[in-house]
C-alpha cells in the first residue's frame, strides 16, 4: 500500500486479515515524498500507485480520501489534506489546523451535511482498476473522541450519533469510505485468485 501513515495501514491489515500480507512504504524501502498533484482523487491515487509501480516494480495500491461538504460546495475535496494552509491556518498536513478552519468555516451554517469518499488506484500484472467508497454524515460543532486520526473528532457518521473517533476501529472501518473502498478492493483480489 502506497502509504507511510501508520493509521491507515492498521485499518487496512484488519479488513484484509491473514489473506493478504500488507506491506507499506518503509516495508519496501520507499522514503521519498511520493508527488500528489492532480486535480481529483482518482488522479491523486493513480499517481501514487503509478510511481510505487514504475520506481519499485511491485504490484501495489494506493489511497486518496476527500472530505465534501455540502454548504461549501463539496469543498474541500482533493484539497484536504491542504484545506488549513490554504486559508492560512498552520502548516499543509497540520492537522490540528485543518480542523480549526473548517470549524470557522461552518461557524454559522446549520446544514453541516458532508461525505467522506475514498478512491483506491490498484496496479496489478499491469492492469490498473479503481474502488471508490462514500459515508454520508455531518461535521460537528466540537471534536468529540480520541481514536482515529485526521478529521475523526469532528466528523459524524449518518445514524450512529458518535464521532469516528468516538468509535473502535473495527467499527469505522464496518462503515468507512475506506472500510467500503477496501472491501470492494478485497473482492476483486478474492475473485482472481478463485480463478
Ligand atoms: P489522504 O488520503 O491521506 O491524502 O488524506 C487526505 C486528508 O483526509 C488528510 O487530511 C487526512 O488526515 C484526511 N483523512 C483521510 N482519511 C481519513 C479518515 O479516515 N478519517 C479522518 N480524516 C481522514
Amino acid at each position: 500500500m502506497a502509504t507511510n501513515n501508520s493509521f491507515k495501514l492498521s485499518e487496512v491489515r484488519q479488513m484484509v486479515g491473514d489473506r493478504y500480507q500488507i506491506m507499506g512504504l518503509a516495508d519496501i524501502g520507499c522514503h521519498e515524498d511520493i508527488p500528489e498533484t492532480a486535480d481529483s482523487l482518482a488522479g491523486n491515487a493513480l499517481q501514487k500507485a503509478r510511481y510505487v509501480h514504475e520506481h519499485y516494480g511491485v504490484d501495489c495500491f494506493a489511497d486518496d480520501t476527500g472530505l465534501e461538504i455540502e454548504v461549501l460546495g463539496g469543498e474541500p475535496g482533493v484539497f484536504t489534506a491542504r484545506y488549513g494552509a490554504m486559508h492560512g491556518y498552520g502548516e499543509s498536513h497540520d492537522t490540528d489546523a485543518n480542523i480549526r478552519c473548517l470549524m470557522d468555516k461552518l461557524r454559522n451554517a446549520p446544514n453541516r451535511r458532508a461525505c467522506f469518499r475514498t478512491v483506491i488506484a490498484l496496479i496489478m500484472g499491469g492492469r490498473e482498476h479503481l474502488f471508490e467508497g462514500v459515508v454520508h454524515g455531518e461535521i460537528l460543532r466540537e471534536r468529540c473522541g480520541a481514536e482515529g486520526f485526521g478529521y475523526d473528532p469532528v466528523f459524524a457518521p449518518e445514524g450512529r450519533g458518535l464521532a469516528f473517533a468516538q468509535m473502535p476501529l473495527a467499527e469505522k472501518n464496518r462503515i468507512s469510505h475506506r472500510g467500503r473502498a477496501v472491501r470492494l478492493l478485497t473482492e476483486y483480489l478474492r475473485d482472481i485468485s478463485a480463478k
